[in-house]
């Protein structure tokens, strides 16, 4: 055996095992060195079934003598017998090079520099062979970054194929798919265990989370989405790791979280986020009143009747909206401390919803981000939780004009089915919505008029600041 090539396998095996000191133990079989070919008489995956535009972008980097394959997760899902949410393309040749061949591509990303390729609506994603962080020279550390704990910051160091499927995160997304000789390229033992239904992260655990957090984010979602159990050596970290995340930017976090939520497996996610004690560095105030277990607030409930609402919508294929997801798992949180400033402080109610919305999003948004257009349509979903407990013909009528009503309606059949006493609300506004307007009116309630003294109305001063 010559010299590079024991110098190359030395190299390798540092970069499996993890730059730096660690005591976490990996599985014998989780280091595997050989490529294997999977021929299509074995793998079964059908032809039909691969996306044309993945097939266009794979042929032309071959035509051009580049290498170009199918990876990652849409060769999983199509093992599996999912369809594939979107298709990457894999190759040798560089961003600048392929972004070349492609009339309609775009250059992307900075950390992680990737071409975009436009067929109309559809995109595919190619990204160019990277190699693992270890090892480098002086010069391909200048397109590598790792800060002090281990996390990657930047990830623009290329190298082969087999450098490139070692660096990724789990087996199964490792495997590459040929148009040429439709064979699935297997560098690390993938292929047996997504038959054995076994999420195992490639190299060291330890490491490769510390080199991206996400990672850990990744494992809870696809454990949940497709039923893995995540392989002891992978998942023991995690329970040490988890505060990671708090180093990751909370734009980042929004997107993990809504692939999480709104991909269809939300419930199974959700519940693998708990096992694994990650939940709460996503949701913390959420995390911490289930940890309080209040057996007057169905806060647990709750949120599974959300999560499944939402996987029952995508299965119907009817919209979801973050606006409707975060109003849903922050109402309890909200609705506490509105509780709270009214008893303590004597706020009026709306007031006091207001700063409580505040106090509760601030807090938030150091997790993961709510783009604005969301945080919007989310506060007026939490106004109208009061709104509808006012059933006079008037209010009721304008409350039922809001374009945010079908969302509120929805959270108070959640808040009500789920076990929050609202003395029968919900079938009240379920009933109003097919009711003629006779019947409108005999529904109605003044308890206003009957109970209350008339009080004058204070104006507000015309220059008072809105509501955000
Ligand atoms: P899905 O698209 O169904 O959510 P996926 O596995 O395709 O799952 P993507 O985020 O589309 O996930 O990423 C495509 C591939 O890129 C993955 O299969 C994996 O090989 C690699 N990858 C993505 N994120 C990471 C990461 N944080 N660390 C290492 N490899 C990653
Ligand atoms: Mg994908």
């Amino acid at each position: 055996m010559g010299r590079p090539l024991i110098q190359t396998i030395i190299s390798r095996l540092r970069g499996l095992l993890g730059s730096s000191q660690q005591n976490t133990p990996v599985t014998a079989d989780a280091i595997d060195f050989g490529k294997r070919l999977i021929p299509e008489t074995e793998h079964r995956i059908p032809r039909r079934l691969l996306d044309d535009n993945a097939l266009k972008v794979a042929y032309r980097l071959q035509d051009s003598g580049f290498e170009g394959y199918l990876v990652g997760g849409c060769i999983r899902d199509l093992l599996l017998n999912k369809s594939p949410k979107d298709f990457d393309v894999a190759t040798d040749a560089h961003p600048e090079q392929a972004a070349e061949l492609f009339r309609r591509s775009r250059l992307i990303g900075r950390r992680f520099k990737l071409v975009h390729v436009r067929f109309g609506r559809d995109l595919i994603e190619v990204a160019t062979f990277r190699t693992s962080h270890d090892n480098l020279s002086e010069e391909e550390n200048q397109d590598a970054k790792q800060c002090d704990s281990g996390m990657i910051l930047r990830d623009n160091v290329y190298g082969t194929m087999e450098d490139d499927a070692l660096r990724r995160d789990f087996t199964v997304n490792a495997l590459y798919y040929c148009p040429k000789d439709h064979c699935v390229y297997d560098f690390a033992n993938g292929y047996q265990d997504l038959q054995q239904k076994r999420l195992r992260i490639i190299g060291n655990p330890d490491a490769r989370y510390r080199e991206d957090p996400v990672r850990m984010l990744r494992a809870a979602r696809f454990a949940g989405k497709l039923g893995f159990t995540i392989e002891p050596a992978s998942e023991k970290p995690i329970f040490e790791l988890g505060h990671l995340l708090g180093k990751i930017a909370p734009a980042r976090l929004f997107d993990e979280t809504l692939k999480l939520f709104q991909s269809g497996h939300a419930v199974e996610s959700y519940q693998e986020l708990r096992r694994l004690q990650l939940f709460e560095y996503l949701f913390p105030q959420l995390e911490q009143l289930l940890k309080q277990n209040d057996p007057n607030l169905p806060v647990d409930t709750l949120v599974l009747n959300a999560l499944s609402n939402t996987d029952r919508r995508l299965a119907q294929n009817k919209s979801v909206t973050p606006a409707f997801l975060f109003a849903a798992l922050l109402w309890y949180p909200t609705q506490l401390r509105m509780e709270k400033l009214i008893r303590e402080q004597n706020m009026p109610q709306l007031p006091a919803l207001h700063e409580a919305a505040n106090q509760v999003l601030s807090a938030q948004v150091r997790s993961t981000a709510i783009p604005r257009r969301f945080s919007t349509p989310l506060r007026e979903i939490w106004e109208l939780q009061l709104r509808l407990s006012r059933q006079s013909e008037k209010a009721a009528a304008r409350t039922f004009e809001h374009p945010r009503f079908r969302a509120a309606y929805d959270l108070l059949l959640l808040r009500e089915n789920s076990g929050e006493p609202l003395n029968g609300l919900s079938q009240w506004w379920t009933d109003y919505q097919t009711a003629n307007p006779e019947q409108r009116h005999s529904m109605s309630q003044e308890p206003e008029k009957a109970t209350r003294p008339k009080r004058r109305r204070r104006r507000r001063p015309s220059n008072s600041p809105a509501n955000d």
